[in-house]
């Protein structure tokens, strides 16, 4: 499916108002090297509008993983759930860091199928987010 295009005055208003970091996994762009994307929230092909409401910054690893999707399973109930929606649901009442901040905890439904569906705990992520803390540069407060 083709990607629709992001006016330049919709991605300058969704990169000013982020704090340039992925609002799925909350990896900063600075540590990543790599460009955060535009992405719809709800994809234009599942009747997502481009419009700020619908758009959010996402680094490549949790938009690979997420593409056109609006649901996924929770892994510990089986069911089918909503993905989490960056501007409608608060991050801190889905998702935690695990005590030594390396992995991401999903506190709801919402959240586990999230975690699970964005792979947000690969193991490369995890071998980052481990530096990153030995670097006193994770995890962000930003209070959130
Ligand atoms: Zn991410």
């Amino acid at each position: 499916m083709r990607k629709t295009r992001i006016p330049a005055h919709l991605r300058k208003r969704v990169r000013a108002s982020s704090p340039l970091r992925c609002a799925y996994c909350h990896s900063p762009e600075a540590l990543l090297g790599v460009r955060l994307e535009v992405d719809h929230i709800i994809p234009a092909g599942a009747g997502g509008a481009t419009e700020f409401a619908n758009l959010c910054l996402i680094c490549s690893r949790c938009n690979s993983h997420k593409y056109q999707r609006t649901h996924a399973r929770d892994p510990r109930t089986g069911r089918r759930v909503r993905l989490f929606h960056p501007r409608r649901q608060k991050w801190n009442t889905h998702f935690a860091w695990s005590e030594d901040g390396t992995h991401l905890i999903g506190l709801t439904p919402c959240g586990n199928a999230t975690v699970a569906a964005l792979n947000m705990n690969d193991v490369l992520i995890v071998q980052l987010r481990q530096m990153w803390m030995e670097d006193g540069r994770h995890p962000l407060q930003t209070g959130e």
